[in-house]
Order: C-alpha cells, then structure tokens, then sequence
C-alpha cells in the first residue's frame, strides 16, 4: 500500500518521460537483436555469392542497426538516470521537510538513526530501483524473449538444447535470489547498527578517552565491524554461486550446440553463420535472465527502502497536528460557551502574557512527567525555575514552544492559548536556548543570524548582551563576521553566550534559557542578566537553573520536585516557606552550615 502509494504521487508525473525513454530503449534493444542475425544471413548467404555491393549493403546495414542500438541505450539511459535523479531528488525534499516538521514525540518515536538513514541509504536504495527498472526492465525480457524467438526461427531443432537448459536456469537464479535477498536485508540491519556506533563514539569521542573506555569501545566496534562483514560475507557466499555456475552452463549450453551444430551443417541441415548467430543469442538470453535476477535483488531492496520512507511521509506532522488541534479547540469553545460561569472567571482575570493553567504531561502514559503546574507571568516579568535533574524543568521549555502538547491544562504565551496559534506564529515570540544546543560550523554572527532576516544591529546588539563581544574580540582581533567557529574551538562558556545571542537576536517577546548560564561565571553570568533586563526590558523571561543566585531577584520562582509544585513566590517567599528552597540555598551559599 505504502510503496503504491509513492509511486502514485511521485512517478505519475514522469510517466510520459519514462513511457518515452522506454520507447528508445525499445528501438535500441531491437537493433541489438537484430545484429547476430544480420551476421548469419552475411555468412551462409552473402558471402557464399561474392557479391560485392550486396556484401557492402549488408555491412552497411550493420552499421546502421550498431548505430542505432548504442545511441539508442545511451540516450535511454541518460534519460532513465535523468528521471530516476529528479524523483529522488524531489522524494528527498519532502521526506527532509517532513522530518523538520515532526514533532518532538515523533523524533523520539522514529528515533534519530532511523530517520537518517531513511535520508541516505534508502533514497538510496530507491534511486537505485527506479534506475534499474529503467534500464532493465523493458530491455532484460526483449532480450530474453526476443532472443528465444529469434533461435527458433534460426534452427528450431538447436533452440530446444537451449530450451532444455532454461529450466535449469531458471531454478538457480530462483534459488540463490530467494536465499540472498533475506541476507542483505539482515546484512543492511547489522550495517545500520553499526552506523549508529560509529556515530555515537566520535560524538563522544572526548568522554570515551577521558574515562579510559576506548578499549572497550574498540571492543564493542569490533563486535559489529566482524557482524556486518560476517552477514555480507554470507550474502556473498551465496550469491558467489551464480556467476561461475551461470557460466559453467552456459559453456556447457555452448559445447552441446557446437556438437548437434556440427552434426547438422555436416548433413546438411543447419550452416555455420547460423550455428555462430545462434552462440551470440546463448549469450545474450543467459545475459538477460541474469539481468532479471538482479532486478529482482534490486527491486526487494528498493521496496522495502521505500515502504520505510512511506511510512515516514504518512505520518502525522506537526501541520496537521495544528488542524486537530484547532478543531478540538473550537468544539471545546462550543461546549464551554454552554456552561458560562467558567468562561466568566477567566474573562474576570487580568490577562497573564507566559502562563501555565493546571498543566499536567506525560511522554509515555502513565509516567506522569509534570502534575498540575501553574504560572502566570505579566509581559516583562521573569520565571525562575529550579529544581533537581529529571524534575521536569526541561520539559515545561519544551511545552511552551509546542514541542509537545500537554495531556490537560492550558498554556499560554503571548496572552493567548498556544492551541489557537500556529506552531510558526508560536515559535516566532519565542527566543530559547536548549541544554546542548548546536553552533553549526559557520562565523559567529552567521551562528547568531542563523538565517533570519535580521538587521546588522539587532545581531551585534544581541551579541553584546550575550556578553559574547569580549571573548570575541579577545579571541580573534578579527571581526565577529570573520571568526569561524570550527568543532570544539569555544570554551562551554563562550558557547553559551553565543546561543544566548542567537536567542535574543530575534528580539523575541518571550525568552526561555534553559540552564545556558551554568558554565558562566558569577560575574559574567550577572552582567548578562543585566544587559538583558536594561537592552530587552520588554522581554518576558523564564530561568531554568541549578543556581539560585541566577534566579533569585526572579519575580516568580517555581519549586520543582519530580514534576510537582513544591514551591511557587517570590525568593523572600520561598526561604520562609520551601524547605527544598531553604536548603538549596543552604547548600549553595554554605551559609547555616554546622562548623
Ligand atoms: P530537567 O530538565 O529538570 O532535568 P526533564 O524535563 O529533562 O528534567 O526530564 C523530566 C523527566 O522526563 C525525566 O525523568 C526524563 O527522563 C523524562 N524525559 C525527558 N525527555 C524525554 C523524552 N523525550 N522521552 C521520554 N522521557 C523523557
């Protein structure tokens, strides 16, 4: 259903191109068939006459038909790579926009690995099989039929030795595609896994020498290094087979029509030009049922290629995820309208700007992640955010700018629920840095811009309140424009700031830094909130940190503790009332500490 689906939407266009390149390759295929047997009627009956014009006719109608064949395969299958490119190309397109428009529960879903490799090595796979099929699929059965009823019309008594052998054929090709296609597939599996290791150690190359774990990583790499060569060892034991015992029958083909050949001319039945055209259509028929075998290897592979991107193209992205959501949204407005006393208090409140209303999520049902959370904050108040590692911080970011959607409750920002928003309308009033955010191998300020339509000014104004321009500066005594950013040329700390430029570039109306100040030191990381209280002061913000002294002067600070509310005010609040936040505090300052 899946792999019918994609060739509806994307081959149907090229049908015509392909129907025409099919028709070359045709006309070429039969000029090809034609050649061995304009060479038997020169032998035994041009030659024999000494008839120089006619032999020179002939020749030239040899000529011609060579001609023919090769400009006509060339074209064909310049026009089928052509084609088979383009559809690709545009199939590679969609696939990439639909992976950008995932949400965050798909990702996790699909997994990473997965979808790069339905990025590579399937599209892969697939421009392989529309090639292939382009430029075998019309010629490999002419060839094979055509060459069948071209034997017999030479000498049917010599085409049934052949006939007799195809079978034969027939069971092995069947055999050894049957058993290899199930061994590359699990060849490809092993291939896929060990990609995900090479991947994953020279990320983390640095902690993988740092804890002395590159014996065992070496280890690990070698268990699926000899995996993936054992499996494609097999798949080639196997399909080692064909080719020499194809060959072995097709000499054994051969002998036989040599010898009844020979009994034949010699009695007078058969001639030698037509023994030789029929050697050359032995040939090219075997050729052909090889060819047709492949296609069938090809073909299993790019099927499953494409039934795994398929999959990934049908299903749910976040544009219409926006349309459940919008349709939910106004039959829930339906129903409320009945029931108005609820409407009323919200209408009552003063509008917040950043608010959780009762908010509860899980990523997996049943695992409660956040319970019950509320905030509300006015434009151009800050949230501090604290809490242990797992409590959830992380999480509330990534609600707020719709990553995921929440099970209950209600969220807004900007002052209006996220589910009335476009993701994109959404995401544009939000300015956010993620632990672990990536800095592309690009100059500073093209890392800040990254892509927006940004003024000169905006960026180094973002720039020097990230309290990036020092560094820079410092680093470079080139401009910010200049200095390239290559791999691990930044210290943890000067990355942040540059994510934290790039995050108020936009000049967002809401920031979320989630705990990008911690490889700051006190100073830097206290002018930092400086500059954007006095350059942004319009900006709503919302802390996540480890360190109170980050949140403390917040207007509202949450308490964290495994997803729930332990604590929720303003810092002179919490140290009268949290006793999680009196004893961070503790623990931070060193202050209380017994002697
Ligand atoms: P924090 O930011 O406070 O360290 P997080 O919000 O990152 O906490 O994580 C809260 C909990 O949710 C943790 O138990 C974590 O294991 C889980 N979690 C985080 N991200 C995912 C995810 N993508 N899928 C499933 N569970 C997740």
């Amino acid at each position: 259903m899946s792999m019918k689906h994609l060739l509806q939407i994307y081959v149907k266009p090229y049908l015509l191109r392909m129907a025409a390149g099919l028709v070359i390759k045709f006309t070429g295929t039969i000029m090809d068939l034609f050649l061995p047997w304009i060479l038997a009627y020169m032998i035994d009956h041009v030659i024999p006459e000494k008839n120089t014009s006619q032999l020179l006719y002939w020749g030239l109608v040899m000529l011609v038909c060579s001609f023919l064949a090769l400009a006509g395969n060339v074209i064909a299958n310049r026009m089928a790579a052509k084609v088979a490119g383009e559809i690709v190309e545009w199939l590679r397109h969609d696939l990439f926009e639909k992976v950008m428009y995932l949400p965050s529960a798909g990702v996790d879903g699909w997994t990473k690995p997965a979808l790069i490799s339905r990025l590579t090595s399937d599209s892969y796979n697939v421009h392989n099989m529309l090639s292939r099929i382009q430029r075998l699929g019309v010629r490999a059965p002419i060839l094979l039929l055509g060459g069948i009823i071209m034997t017999l019309n030479l000498d049917v008594a010599l085409a049934s030795v052949l006939l007799c052998l195809m079978p034969v054929l027939a069971v092995i090709m069947w055999q050894v595609t049957a058993r290899s296609v199930p061994m590359y597939t699990r060849t490809q599996e092993a291939v896929d896994g060990f990609v995900r290791l090479v991947r994953e150690d020279i990320a983390g190359i640095r902690v993988i020498k740092a804890l002395s774990k590159t014996e065992y990583e070496k280890e690990r790499f070698d268990v699926w290094n000899r995996q993936v060569v054992e499996r494609e060892r097999r798949a080639g034991m196997t399909t080692a087979i064909l080719n020499p015992s194809m060959n072995l029958i097709l000499n054994l083909g051969l002998v036989l029509v040599i010898l009844a050949g020979a009994y034949r001319v010699q009695a007078g039945t058969s001639e030698v030009g037509t023994i030789l055209a029929f050697l050359t259509y032995f040939t090219i028929i075997l050729n052909a049922m090889l060819s047709i075998s492949k296609m069938f290897t090809i073909l299993s592979k790019g099927q499953a290629s494409a039934d795994r991107i398929s999959q990934v193209l049908e299903s749910e992205d976040e544009r219409q995820l926006e349309l459940q959501i919008r349709n939910w949204m106004e039959e829930q407005t339906e129903a409320s309208e009945k029931s108005l006393p609820q409407t009323k208090r919200y209408q009552t409140e003063e509008a917040p700007f950043v608010a959780f209303r009762d908010v509860s999520f899980s990523y997996h049902p049943g695992k409660p992640v956040l319970q019950h959370i509320s905030f509300s904050l006015k434009q151009g108040e800050t949230l501090g955010i604290i809490g242990e590692t797992g409590s959830g911080k992380t999480t509330i970011a990534a609600l707020l700018t719709g990553l995921y959607q929440a099970d209950s409750g209600q969220i807004l920002v900007g002052g209006k629920d996220i589910r009335k928003q476009k993701f994109g309308e959404l995401r544009e009033q939000i300015g956010i840095v993620f632990q672990n955010d990536t800095l592309f191998e690009d100059t500073i300020y093209e890392n800040v811009r990254l892509g927006r339509e940004l003024e000169e000014s905006q960026v180094m104004k973002a720039i020097r309140a990230a309290q990036a321009d020092e560094f820079v500066r410092e680093k470079s005594g080139q401009s910010q424009e200049q200095l390239n950013i290559r791999g691990a040329n930044l210290s943890g700390g000067q990355k942040q700031r540059i994510l934290i430029a790039r995050a108020l570039a936009g000049e967002p109306k809401v920031l979320i830094l989630d705990d990008s100040s911690s490889a700051l030191d006190y100073r830097t990381d206290m002018e930092l909130r400086k500059a954007i209280r006095q350059e942004y002061s319009s900006v709503t913000g919302i802390l996540i940190a480890q360190r109170i002294s980050s949140i403390r002067h917040a207007d509202h600070i949450l308490v964290l503790e495994d997803g729930r509310m332990l604590g929720y005010g303003t810092h002179e609040k919490l140290m009268e009332s949290c006793r999680l936040y009196q004893e961070l505090y503790r623990m931070q300052t060193g202050e209380g500490r017994m002697p």
